[in-house]
């Protein structure tokens, strides 16, 4: 099984003309209230495939959380290691998006910053049978570390998305307890300096990662595809074709379809077949974890 360890939100976004100025109000046309938060993008994104995913975190226990819960388990994600944290409110983004498709985003982390060892110690069966853990940064790394140590123990392995984009460098901690990063192009670019722009700067920008003791280099590049380089070997993986209309969530449906197809075993050079179609196929649609393909879409876009 897939366990993600990670951030669940309700995204609440707002349509308007314009966006506010400091101290200005804005009457908006709409607005649509989904699920959203990194973790819970991953665990539904391995569940759409027909993945058996675990999602551990917190929600408060407010009518959101409830929400987000009803929302996890409609798409068969497991939320049973999904703790209910009575002092902290659910995860919340507010997001206002203007005519002209700007945008501007506010975060309350609420239970999702509370994540601690407490967590990590209520997950001990979860880690016997899951193969691959998910992470991200939007939920304390501490906690992160501490599960991929857990992971690693069990005979599994740890792929962290370095998303957001941290501020501060990793410690060698970081690098030698997980075994795969896949950071898009600006977090590439806060982790090595070099921005990954075509796959000769992206084949730099994975050596110094290796070099930090990483042993999976995953570069997540847009419509420019994917670079890897791992001891197995390393290569430049274009971009599928399609129209892309909405790249929101498309860097969490690239993760679920990874950790889904390495959790069945497959090899990594063809998890990162499925896991580029999967990225491809969510900037297809609108919205965040709504637009996480299936299989069967998956293989058709391959065969294509
Ligand atoms: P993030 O969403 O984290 O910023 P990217 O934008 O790099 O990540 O997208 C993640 C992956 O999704 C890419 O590596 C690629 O496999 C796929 N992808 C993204 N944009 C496109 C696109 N325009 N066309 C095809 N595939 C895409």
């Amino acid at each position: 099984s897939i366990l993600v360890l990670g951030s669940v939100n309700v995204d609440i976004t707002s349509y308007g003309a314009r966006l506010p100025a400091p101290g200005e109000t804005v009457h908006a046309e709409s607005y649509a209230i989904a699920l959203g938060g990194k973790g819970a993008n991953q665990a539904v994104a391995a569940a759409r495939l027909g993945g058996d995913a675990k999602l551990a975190g917190r929600t408060g226990t407010d009518a959101f959380g409830q929400m987000a819960r009803d929302w996890l388990a409609r798409t068969g994600v497991d939320t049973g290691p999904l703790w209910q944290d009575p002092d902290h409110p659910t995860g919340i983004a507010s997001i206002g998006v203007s005519r002209d498709g700007e945008n501007a985003i506010t975060v309350v982390g609420g239970a999702n910053m509370a994540i601690g060892a407490e967590d990590v110690a209520r997950l001990d069966s979860a880690f016997a049978s899951a193969k691959v853990l998910l992470l991200q940064l939007e939920t304390p790394l501490a906690a992160g570390l501490a599960a991929a140590g857990k992971m690693r123990a069990a005979g599994g392995m740890t792929v962290l998305d370095p998303a957001p984009a941290p501020r501060a460098p990793f410690g060698s901690e970081v690098w030698r307890a997980v075994d795969a990063m896949t950071p898009n192009e600006t977090e590439t670019e806060a982790l090595t300096g070099l921005r990954p722009t075509d796959s000769a700067s992206a084949a730099r920008a994975a050596s110094i990662l290796i070099e930090r003791g990483l042993r999976i280099a995953v570069i997540k590049m847009g419509a420019g595809g994917v670079y890897w380089r791992a001891p197995e070997g390393e290569g430049h993986l274009p971009a599928m074709h399609v129209t892309a209309i909405d790249t929101v969530a498309a860097g969490d449906c690239f993760n679920g379809g990874l950790a889904f197809a390495l959790a069945r075993g497959d090899s990594l050079p063809e998890a990162l077949r499925i896991a580029n179609a999967c990225g491809a196929l969510a900037t297809t649609r609108r919205g965040a974890s709504d637009a996480a393909p299936t299989l069967a879409e998956v293989e058709s876009l391959l065969k294509s």
